[in-house]
């Protein structure tokens, strides 16, 4: 069995950041990117607000620059995806989706999270064809058609206005009557005139036939319903922590969220730290998530020494 000092699951700015001072600890890490290489950035669009970059950057070219950098400082960046991890005992045993295993001395979990979805069957039944959570994936497909976003955060301002740039008219559909988005964001929308914001309405049913989305129904805090001819579906709702395959054996919050020590890493085994939005209520921002990502591998580096 293949054995390493350092794993790193999870391909985002925290798994990337962590293979980075890894690498420059001589830890010699091996990181799985898993499901989503590159993380939720390669989901949006341009990245204003990563200090450095004063034109900002392009959320798939960021992470391929984040990659390419910790391969170059000695990290070994793999295509993979671990489906079974056993933290009950040092080192840690994790199986990879080829059946592999591979052994760990410590591991960082940088899983991040995925999109929330509404639960709805018919918004199941037209997944991808209509029905998207990635406006920056998918929105190229609706040009010049008229879709909808669910949402009031800053992502779903943020896919709305960046949908309103290629179709004929956005909805926002907002369950409450306020937004949660920042200003900033509430403002960009309110600018942009194809915007127009549903506030207090709930999506009772994505309407299609067989060629994928042709509506919404969605009805109003006062019961009274319409229904919006739309051809996509758009969610942006929030994300949920991709902590199942450690559930059990890690401290985790209601949530979901790994819970680490205030200000640290460390999670409630010793050896396994967490880094990024998998640990993460409260800033989920690439920022945040590579500090924490640098936090994890510091952390990592004395607990291997101190053994
Ligand atoms: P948020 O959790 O901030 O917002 C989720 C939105 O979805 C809320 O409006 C919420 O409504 C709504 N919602 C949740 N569940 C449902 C449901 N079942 N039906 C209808 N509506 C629902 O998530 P975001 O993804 O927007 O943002 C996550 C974090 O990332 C935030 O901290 C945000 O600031 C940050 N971010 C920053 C960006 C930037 O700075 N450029 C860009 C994108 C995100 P309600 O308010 O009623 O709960």
């Amino acid at each position: 069995m293949e054995k390493v000092k350092c794993l790193i699951v999870g391909g985002g700015p925290a798994g990337f950041t962590a293979a980075i001072y890894a690498s420059r600890a001589s830890l010699s890490p091996v990181l799985y990117e898993g499901m989503e290489p590159g993380g939720q950035l390669t989901t949006t669009t341009v990245v204003e607000n990563f200090p450095g970059y004063p034109e900002g950057v392009d959320g798939v070219q960021m992470m391929d620059d984040l990659r390419r950098q910790a391969v170059r400082l000695g990290a070994d960046v793999r295509s993979g995806i671990i489906t079974k991890a056993d933290l009950s005992q040092r080192p840690f045993r994790f199986t990879l989706d080829g059946g592999g295993e591979i052994e760990a001395e410590a591991v960082i979990l940088a899983t991040g999270a995925s999109a929330r979805y509404l639960g709805l069957p018919s918004e199941t039944k037209y997944r991808g064809m209509g029905v998207s959570a990635c406006a920056t994936c998918d929105g190229f497909f609706y040009r010049r058609k008229d879709v909808a976003v669910v949402g009031g955060g800053d992502t779903a301002c943020e896919e709305a206005s960046y949908l309103a740039s290629l179709c004929n008219k956005v909805y926002m559909i907002v369950r409450k009557p306020f937004m949660r988005a920042s200003q900033a964001m509430q403002e960009r929308v309110a600018a942009t005139p194809n915007i127009e914001v549903l506030y207090e309405y709930n999506t009772v049913e994505v309407l299609g036939d067989e060629d994928g989305v042709t509506g919404a129904l969605v009805q109003h805090a006062d019961g009274s319903q319409r229904t919006l001819a739309i051809d996509g579906f758009f969610l942006a709702i929030g994300h949920h922590p991709n902590t199942e395959l450690f559930a059990g054996q890690i401290e985790l919050d209601a949530e979901g969220y790994i819970k680490t020590v205030p200000g640290m890493s460390h999670t409630s085994v010793e050896g396994v730290f967490a880094a990024g939005d998998v640990c993460d209520t409260r800033y989920r921002q690439a920022i945040t998530a590579a500090a924490s990502g640098c936090k994890a591998a510091v952390d990592c580096e004395r607990f291997l020494h101190s053994k």
